[in-house]
């Protein structure tokens, strides 16, 4: 059974938010991220396929295209506000 809960992963330069029961699996995010940041989860999404994770806290650049492609909804970027350069 697909997970109920949002997955949420506290990356470096965004909140990556997976919503499992709207995964089914397509792959298409991460075919289409620039830096090949997405990986196969073990959490199981709509139809019992795999969902995904980032592989880990600092290539994702927040770019939004993985939310921006998936055909389903299934994945929230939330961009971290810049750091404040130190003066
Ligand atoms: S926001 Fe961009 S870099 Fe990060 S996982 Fe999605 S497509 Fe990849
Ligand atoms: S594009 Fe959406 S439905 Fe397809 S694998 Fe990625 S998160 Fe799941």
């Amino acid at each position: 059974m697909s997970e109920a809960k949002v997955i949420s992963f506290d990356l470096e330069k965004a909140n990556f938010h997976i919503f499992p029961y709207y995964c089914k699996g397509c792959g298409l995010c991460k075919e289409k991220c620039p830096n090949q940041v997405l990986i196969w989860s073990d959490k199981l999404g709509l139809y019992g396929t795999p969902t995904v994770k980032p592989k880990d806290e600092d290539s994702c650049i927040a770019c939004s295209i993985c939310e921006m492609v998936c055909p389903d909804c299934a994945i929230s970027i939330e961009k971290k506000k810049k750091m404040k350069a130190a003066r």
